[in-house]
């Protein structure tokens, strides 16, 4: 690395929301501008504006900041090297396109579609591939076979036109890529790409390229599907005479599918049950609405430590990584070449292992949302921190802890019927009321003694265990669920413990 400040971009397109995938690209360019002491800029794509979705521009923006992802320079931060949203741009990317059919490095084209079409279709009956190259221009309709004034007089006109790149015929590109090593491609297998259209609005790779190179951008980290227009802009900076300030190019790894092969689709998500966006996202057009990690109640911690993993490793034994430890620990050198596959179950299990490390208060302020959506008001705070004390072991996410524990907040007014078939025998219920008026005359209803008093009572009686323990598990709690039943005991009270035993007595008929 020469002596530049390390800049790098996140590019994406405002088509929809953003695939996890995408969200793990911006993580990594992330960690390694912050490992490196450098910038993280947000850059939004939008030069195609067919695919342009409203709302995606919020969206990408929101997942960045719920992940924790902090953008330097973007469309709402601003910068030095703005505008950051390339529809905004568009009167620097005609320079370029300018410049470059100057330079004879692009030439404008005028086949209209259909003409193309029709040869594509001429080519595959033949059972050949069409490609504008080298080994076809110069029988098209371009600035090549034209003249001068024709050219000229279909600038001027109304007539659409093009501005393509000049592909070299039969030159080998290599570049080194920092996870895939040496990469070389033959140009004659290559097209001569579009790079600008009359319509004003410069294409992808034209765009990219100029603001990258004028927002002394370093190092280019991106999807492995980018990696076929590698050679492409390597080209164009040559041809802008910017090879000396190009990029490093680093593509990551494909994400795969948790079965089968090939990349996590949302449809995987749809068929397994799992989210592949990072937020909800409600599709302006087709009012579908899609999963998203925070709203199915994953910590964003939990899904960044997760989202690393799908193609770093630390290269040590390490499995929790905090953001700021991730930036300490990240290399591209660490980031494999193959494709990861993404593991839901282990995503659960990473939510899971932030949740018992979170400090039962914290988890009980959450929980307290749950709690009035279901219309509970009514509740003692220091009671809330212990049940989710007692409970987290028992969840993956915080809204489970209701059902591990709705319990404690509500009496049970069905009793499972599968439960009751095992554990309410014909003599349960006059143990019960024994135990009923037991409980009553017990003094001091904390966990410990109280335990000891009643299990001394039980052996008194020659009563089984496990029998009572069952049947009274039953009566709180309505099923065969649930933390130690003397904490269960202990925060419900004494009058709603007896309450619940007279209950089950009227309500379970055998
Ligand atoms: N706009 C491209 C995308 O949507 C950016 C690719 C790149 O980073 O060069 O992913």
């Amino acid at each position: 690395m020469n002596d530049r400040k390390v800049r790098v971009r996140f590019a994406p397109s405002p088509t929809g929301p953003l695939h996890m995938g995408g969200v793990r690209t911006a993580l990594f360019n992330y960690l390694f501008a912050k490992k490196h002491n450098g910038d993280f800029l947000l850059r939004i794509e939008d030069t195609d504006q067919t695919r342009y979705v409203p709302g995606a521009e919020d969206y990408i923006m929101e997942s960045l900041a719920w992940c924790g992802l902090k953008v330097d320079e973007g469309i709402r931060e601003g910068g030095p090297h703005g505008p950051y949203r390339q529809s905004e741009r568009k009167e620097i990317y005609k320079e370029y396109a300018e410049a470059l059919v100057k330079s004879g490095n692009a030439y404008y084209a005028f086949d209209s579609a259909e003409e193309l079409d029709k040869l594509r279709h001429e080519y595959e009956s033949k059972g050949e591939n069409f490609i504008y190259n080298a080994s076809t221009r110069s029988s098209l309709k371009n600035s090549f076979t034209l003249s001068d004034e024709e050219v000229q007089r279909l600038l001027n006109s109304e007539e659409s036109f093009v501005v393509r790149f000049c592909m070299p015929d039969n030159e080998v590109v290599t570049e080194n890529d920092i996870i895939r090593g040496e990469v070389s491609f033959n140009t004659g297998l290559l097209d001569d790409k579009v790079l600008y259209k009359s319509d004003g609005m410069p294409t992808y790779h034209l765009a990219n390229v100029v603001d990258d190179h004028l927002m002394e951008i370093t190092h280019v980290i991106r999807g492995e599907e980018w990696l076929s227009s590698m050679p492409l802009h390597v080209l164009l900076y040559r041809a802008l005479g910017w090879s000396d300030t190009m990029p490093r190019f680093a593509h990551l790894p494909l994400i795969l599918k948790p079965v089968g092969k090939g990349k996590l689709s949302k449809r995987d998500g749809d068929k397994l049950g799992f989210p592949v966006f990072p937020l909800l996202w409600n599709d302006p057009f087709s009012g579908e609405v899609s999963r998203g990690y925070r709203e199915d109640g994953y910590f964003p911690e939990a899904f960044i430590n997760m989202l690393a993993f799908l193609g770093w490793n630390p290269g040590t034994e390490q499995e929790f990584f905090s953001l700021e430890e991730l930036v300490e620990n990240f290399s591209l050198e660490r980031v494999g070449k193959s494709g990861s596959k993404f593991d839901p179950e282990k995503t659960k299990w990473f939510n899971h292992q932030y949740l018992i490390r979170r400090s039962d208060e914290q988890i009980a302020e959450q929980f307290e949302a749950i709690l009035k959506s279901k219309g509970i008001a009514d509740y003692d705070n220091a009671k809330v921190i212990r049940i989710c004390g007692l409970l987290k072991e028992r969840a993956n996410f915080v809204s489970e802890i209701w059902n591990q524990g709705y319990f404690f907040f509500q009496a049970p007014t069905e009793y499972d019927a599968q439960v009751v078939k095992k554990r309410w025998k014909a003599e349960t219920p006059q143990m019960m009321k024994e135990i009923a008026e037991f409980l009553n005359s017990v003094d001091n209803w904390d966990t410990a003694p109280l335990k000891e008093a009643f299990s001394a009572f039980v052996t008194g009686k020659g009563w089984g265990f496990g029998a009572v323990m069952n049947a009274f598990r039953l009566c709180l709690v309505g099923a065969g669920i649930g933390p130690d039943l003397f904490d269960i005991c202990n925060l419900i009270g004494k009058d709603e413990t007896i309450n619940r035993i007279n209950r089950a007595l009227n309500q379970i008929r055998l």
